[in-house]
């Protein structure tokens, strides 16, 4: 495949939207179904809900190592459209050496490095073992609730694999763990009356303060040898409706990545005891709810990460480094199965933001490590 029909095919991709939400669309996965089944590679359509996921099967034999690649097809929207100063999200062009568009970098171009990388590695008469599958997941950006938390486990079932790799952006670094999610929200209670005799009032509103000031400096109880220390981030205030009216009631919601050895046990008496040392009591001044969104995991398999680092570091001439940052992705679903999963992917400097864009010569590197690693690897 030339490096001209790999830029085709991540600028196919990204001249159809799919953001999500709704992310039900089916052009994608219509697109790339056909793709690959006119150059011979066998694909299966799951759906949830409305909502499709494409898997692309590569069987050679004799079977040895099984590896699933995992990306995503949907994008987050597009943000103010007036912003887009360099092209509309979902006309890709080149400019100064750059792809632009909306997936530039998460992740239509990660999906087309894979298909390119899987193609050439199907044609390569000197490679003869292994099982690839490409996994090109729906709904990545609202959690995988309709992708790959049904779906990885149930190929994983049928395949067994032996190694999972992730093409979310990581700058070509070598991603080794992620951290998990638990949302929360805090309800302050509070006694509704006029704002000119607060004293006959109990004004939520100043709790609310409180407790984000304290929030914002509190420490969570984790093992220093986690693979990233957890984060807090209050991102959700609501209380009021009128100038001269303490209200009846004020909420916060909030986001945390968790480390490894945390549990919901230990986030929860971690936020009642920060909020205890800043004067509120729990079920007097607030009601406290979280969610645990998903599992954190860590990959420990010291020969797959040195096959990946290697194939970084003879395209890219650059040791990556091994890293923990961001948010969760889809290689939960099969971390949490046993598989050892590891992520590289391109620059992640611009991913959800407006003017989203990659190097041109970055989608090629990318295709050229994923396939050093599937030849390496199977
Ligand atoms: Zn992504």
């Amino acid at each position: 495949m030339t490096n001209e029909d790999l830029l085709k095919l991540a600028m196919d991709l990204i001249a159809i939207d799919t953001t999500n939400p709704p992310g039900t669309q089916q052009e994608a996965v219509t697109y790339l179904k056909e793709y690959l089944e006119k150059r011979g590679v066998e694909c299966s359509v799951e759906t949830a809900g409305e909502t499709p996921s494409l898997f692309a099967m590569i069987r050679r034999s004799p079977s040895t190592s099984k590896l699933c690649w995992i990306g995503h097809w949907d994008v987050v929207p597009s943000g103010p459209l007036d912003a887009w100063t360099i092209t509309p999200p979902f006309v890709p062009v080149i400019r100064d050496e750059h792809l632009y568009g909306r997936g530039a970098c998460d992740m239509k171009t990660g999906v087309a490095a894979a298909i390119a990388a899987a193609l050439e590695w199907a044609e390569d008469p000197e490679t003869s073992g292994g099982t690839l599958v490409l996994a090109i997941l729906a709904d990545e950006e609202c959690g995988g609730v309709l992708g790959g938390e049904p779906f990885l486990p149930r190929y994983h079932k049928e395949f067994q694999f032996d190694y999972g790799l992730v093409g979310e952006p990581t700058g070509f670094d070598l991603k080794t763990a992620r951290r998990g999610a638990c949302w929360g929200t805090i309800n302050f209670s509070g006694i509704q009356a006029h704002a000119a005799r607060p004293d006959e009032g109990d004004n939520p509103i100043h709790k609310m303060g409180v407790a984000v000031v304290a929030m914002s400096n509190m420490v969570f109880t984790y093992d220093t040898s986690d693979p990233a220390p957890p984060t807090i981030a209050v991102t959700t205030a609501r209380a009021g409706n009128k100038d001269n009216i303490i209200p009846h009631e004020a909420t916060i919601g909030f986001d945390i990545r968790t480390a490894p050895s945390q549990s919901l046990k230990s986030i929860r008496s971690d936020l009642i005891e920060t909020l205890q040392k800043a004067g509120l009591i729990m079920d007097t001044d607030y009601k406290l709810d979280l969610n645990w969104l998903a599992d954190p995991y860590a990959t420990d398999h010291p020969c797959f990460s040195q096959i990946c680092s290697n194939a970084i570091r003879s395209v890219t001439g650059r040791t990556p480094s091994l890293c923990a940052k961001g948010g969760t992705s889809d290689g939960r679903f099969l971390a949490a199965l046993g598989v050892p999963v590891l992520e590289v992917g391109l620059e992640n400097t611009t991913l959800h933001k407006v003017n989203e864009c990659c190097r041109v010569d970055s989608l090629i590197s990318l295709k050229q490590i994923y396939r050093k690693i599937f030849t390496t690897l199977l």
